[in-house]
């Protein structure tokens, strides 16, 4: 088969690549498509991992489409097929079960994979990562009423699956490295929120302090105590799945580096999800943005621009997190900003502004939707606003965006 014969080949079998595939179709690409992902099971969402499929038994995936619907859209898609190398050059990717596959284009997203934590992994004790339906399906199995679970990391996915936990009855204690938990998002209101949250319904978190091994008693942690546990799911981030590319020109340690049509620096190959690294104007830096919506839209404007459509990707990073009855919104950045809360923390419902040189540049909000929809507007044109306009209760943030 020649190059141009090859079609597009999507390597990644997640939100990011099935997204994209969509979006081919939708944009009338008539070639053929390849979607190769390396699970045995066809595209699913991911949020639903460490949340109804550990609470329901017997949940099922949120599959993106079904076989059916897959083959009605023209989408091949390959599924427990694992890319061991490519030559960009030639335009022809290697599997690892020797064989190989031109393409004419191609869009890498791969996404990442959990951060092991490999002193703990020999010992008495069954140790989970969450990144997959199969990772989620064996962790749901273990956590039974009654059972002493440890949560290594109080970020997304320790606090996800503490929630989880919690509900299905079992003891819990989450160790977090940091002196906070949700660390990342960068607001001490939004971390000691969910702190009081968890430690209120029973959870017992410990901040500062890592596992550092096992023993037959239960972890070992940092500052020599020792957290007594049947199971330990290991929650610590993410890092790039670039394994097949190392070495192709394109692959950093951070991710692929990709401008805003997700282009790398090799003509016609892209990159779009979690693993794509994009200037990011709300963060100033190079960054990975691993969210749902970042994987969902990227993906969308990484396939327009391969049909030379669209006008690129510049979105401001959102996602949301459900723990319990709290449902967190989270866009923009909160890091180094002066914060400004609004409504009532105490009762459950309420919204932080990230006030930065007098321009919004981050929000979270806790059970106000209606807020967050203002605020992701308001952040995305980064409004100038007054910080006492912001601290009167009786301020309509609708002004933010009607000017
Ligand atoms: P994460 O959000 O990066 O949080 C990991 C936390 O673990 C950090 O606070 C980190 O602290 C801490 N940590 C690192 N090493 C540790 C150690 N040895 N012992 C104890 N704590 C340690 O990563 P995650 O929760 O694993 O989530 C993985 C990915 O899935 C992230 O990209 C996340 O955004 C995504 N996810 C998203 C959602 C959602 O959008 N609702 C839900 C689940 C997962 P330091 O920062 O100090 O290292």
């Amino acid at each position: 088969m020649s190059g141009a014969d090859a079609g597009i080949v999507i390597v990644g079998g997640g939100q990011a690549g099935s997204r994209a595939a969509e979006a081919l179709r939708l944009a009338e690409f008539r070639g053929s498509i390849t979607l190769i992902g390396d699970e045995m099971h066809l595209p699913y969402e991911r949020p639903q991992l460490s949340k109804e499929l550990l609470l329901k038994e017997g949940a099922e995936p949120a599959y993106i489409r079904s076989r059916e619907q897959w083959q009605e859209l023209d989408v091949d898609v390959m599924t427990g097929v694992r890319v061991a190398g490519c030559d960009l050059e030639k335009r022809v990717l290697g599997f690892e079960d020797g064989r190989e596959r031109r393409f004419a284009k191609l869009l890498i997203a791969t996404g990442t994979r959990a951060r092991r934590l490999p002193a703990i992994e020999r010992g008495p004790i069954p140790i989970f990562y969450l990144r997959s339906v199969d990772d989620a399906v064996r962790l749901r199995a273990s956590l039974r009423e009654g059972a002493r679970v440890a949560l290594i990391g109080g970020g997304a996915i320790g606090l996800e699956v503490a929630a989880a936990a919690v509900e299905r009855g079992c003891s819990v204690t989450v160790i977090e490295a940091a002196s906070q938990v949700l660390a990342q998002i960068g607001s001490r209101v939004i971390s000691e929120y969910f702190l009081k949250l968890h430690r209120d319904l029973g959870v017992t978190i410990l901040a500062g302090v890592t596992a550092q091994r096992v023993a037959p008693e239960g972890l070992v942690l940092s500052d020599g105590s020792v957290c007594r546990a049947d199971l330990a799911l290991v929650g610590i981030g993410v890092e790039p799945a670039t394994d097949g590319f190392i070495g192709s020109g394109i692959s950093t340690p951070h991710g692929i580096r990709v401008d805003r049509r997700g282009a790398t620096e090799c003509e016609g190959v892209y990159a779009a999800g979690d693993v794509a690294v994009q200037w990011n104007r709300c963060a100033d830096r190079w960054m990975r943005v691993e969210n749902w919506a970042n994987a969902q839209n990227q993906a969308i404007a990484a396939a327009r621009s391969m049909l030379g459509q669209g006008e690129g990707y510049d979105s401001v990073p959102w996602f949301w997190s459900d723990q319990y009855k709290a449902n967190l919104q989270v866009v923009g950045s909160l890091s180094n900003v002066t914060e400004i809360v609004r409504g009532d923390s105490a009762g459950g419902r309420f919204s932080v502004l990230g006030l930065r040189d007098g321009e919004i540049v981050g929000a979270a909000t806790v059970n106000a939707p209606k807020d967050m929809a203002i605020l992701r507007r308001a952040v995305a044109a980064r409004v100038r606003v007054n910080r006492g306009d912001l601290e009167n209760a009786e301020f309509d943030l609708k002004r933010l965006i009607s000017k």
